[in-house]
């Protein structure tokens, strides 16, 4: 079929490369508009909070593909900013007027990071961390002996922390909750993690935010705690979270739920208009409740599925949530929806790596979390997410010895 409507992609981010380049490589022969409003072409996201901190890693290596590869692949990448999209005329308005009459379209608008709205919050030097661009500004002032106040203990917090440390910075980090990434990781991981940041000379604050930032004559920042404290900074780097980027599909009528509402097929409530990555709420594997992932996995394996999809395919989403966490030499990671166990049981490897898998009440294998040495702990845990991918129910005892090979439960 010819045709003069494009597939059009709304975020030119991990997904939405992905995407496009999923489209071309399944066939689709007429055009793509990937459209986003960062300047950049599509980039990975993991080393900007480690390798391209600490400059092992150059910005254009964090390339999803090499340049050239969209200019072969007639990719067009359009920078601009999408201000509504009509899902029954299937036209699309950017800001600059024009209009854009598309085949079929994907929601990958990802999330707008989360800002402290507290005095001194605008103050430079106070910076968030999201782009390439976000990423260069920060590494700029990590430089050694530097006083860094660290706003939020998730894992954009905690792995610039770690970077932050191996450049020679002191850091201190300000987490509002009661632990350590509460947001997707066990107690029991969280706390080891916490115990490895305090090993390497990182002083954290947990159950209190900032009140306020404060600029001092000798330009250095004053942030003043609920809990009282005031803390020295040169810079403060806030990892707050994102929300997810659902506006647009709010506007043209989609059903929307803290994020974009999809089918397993991962279309939208409007036919035709899909949506991945970190703005998509889809059906879990593991019963009638819907998730959102804020993950790279998730955003390499749905936006696969959503390019399919978009050309006619019906193939169901059913991967395995699963993300993992560089910190120091040390990794953490989290396969399933550790969060729907009522048990768990601990496997202590003999480098000191540990693995808690989590049961539900049937028994049924719904989560791993890992967390150990980077190097003893991925055979175990790509051993781990198999068996919880089975979601075969295993005794506990065998799950726990590690005398018994976990290939040998598969
Ligand atoms: P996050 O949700 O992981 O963590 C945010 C943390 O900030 C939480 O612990 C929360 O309790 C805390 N917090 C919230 N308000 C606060 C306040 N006012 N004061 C102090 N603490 C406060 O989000 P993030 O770390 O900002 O990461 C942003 C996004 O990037 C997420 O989508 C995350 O998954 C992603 N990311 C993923 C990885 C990875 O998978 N390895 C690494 C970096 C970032």
């Amino acid at each position: 079929m010819t045709t003069q409507r494009v597939m059009a992609i709304v975020g030119a981010g991990h997904v939405g490369g992905r995407a496009a380049q999923t489209l071309r490589e399944t066939g689709w022969r007429g055009g793509i508009a990937l459209i986003g409003t960062e300047r950049h072409l599509p980039y990975e996201r993991p080393s900007l909070s480690k390798g391209l901190l600490t400059g092992e890693r150059a910005a254009a290596q964090c390339g999803l593909r090499e340049p050239e590869a969209w200019r072969e692949d007639d990719i067009e990448h359009v920078v601009a900013t999408v201000q509504s999209f009509d899902p029954a005329a299937r036209t699309l308005h950017l800001g600059d007027g024009r209009t854009i009459e598309y085949e079929a379209l994907l929601l990958a608008t990802g999330g707008h990071v989360r800002r402290l709205s507290i005095p001194g919050a605008s103050e430079p030097g106070v910076q968030c961390l999201r782009t390439l661009d976000d990423a260069a500004a920060i590494g700029e002032r990590l430089t050694p002996r530097s006083h860094i106040v660290v706003v939020g203990g998730g894992f954009i917090g905690l792995e610039v922390t770690a970077s932050a440390r191996a450049l020679g910075c002191e850091v201190t980090v300000v987490e509002g909750g009661p632990r350590l990434m509460g947001r997707a990781v066990p107690a029991a991981i969280a706390a080891s993690a916490q115990d490895l940041h305090a090993r390497n000379g990182v002083t954290i604050r947990l159950n209190t935010a900032p009140r306020s930032f404060e600029r001092r004559d000798d330009g250095t920042l004053a942030v003043r705690l609920e809990a009282g404290e005031v803390l020295n900074a040169d810079s403060v780097i806030v990892g707050i979270g994102i929300e997810p980027a659902d506006e647009l599909a709010r506007v043209a009528g989609l059903e929307v739920e803290r994020g974009i509402v999809v089918d397993e097929a991962l279309q939208t409530s409007a036919r035709g208009v899909y949506a991945a990555g970190d703005v998509a709420v889809f059906p879990s594997r593991f019963g009638a409740h819907r998730i959102r992932q804020e993950t790279w996995h998730n955003a390499e394996t749905q936006a696969r599925v959503a390019a399919r999809n978009m050309l006619g395919a019906r193939d169901a989403y059913r991967e395995l949530p699963w993300f993992w966490s560089d910190q120091y030499d040390h990794q953490l990671q989290v396969a399933g929806e550790p969060m729907l166990g009522s048990r768990s049981i601990v496997r202590t490897l003999d480098s000191g790596a540990q693995i808690h898998f989590d049961q539900d009440g049937e028994g049924r294998l719904v989560g791993a979390s890992g967390f150990g040495l980077a190097s003893a702990l991925a055979r175990e845990m790509r051993l781990a997410r198999m068996l919880v991918e089975r979601g075969a129910p295993i005794g506990g005892a065998q799950l726990a010895n590690p005398e018994v090979k976990l290939k040998s439960l598969l």
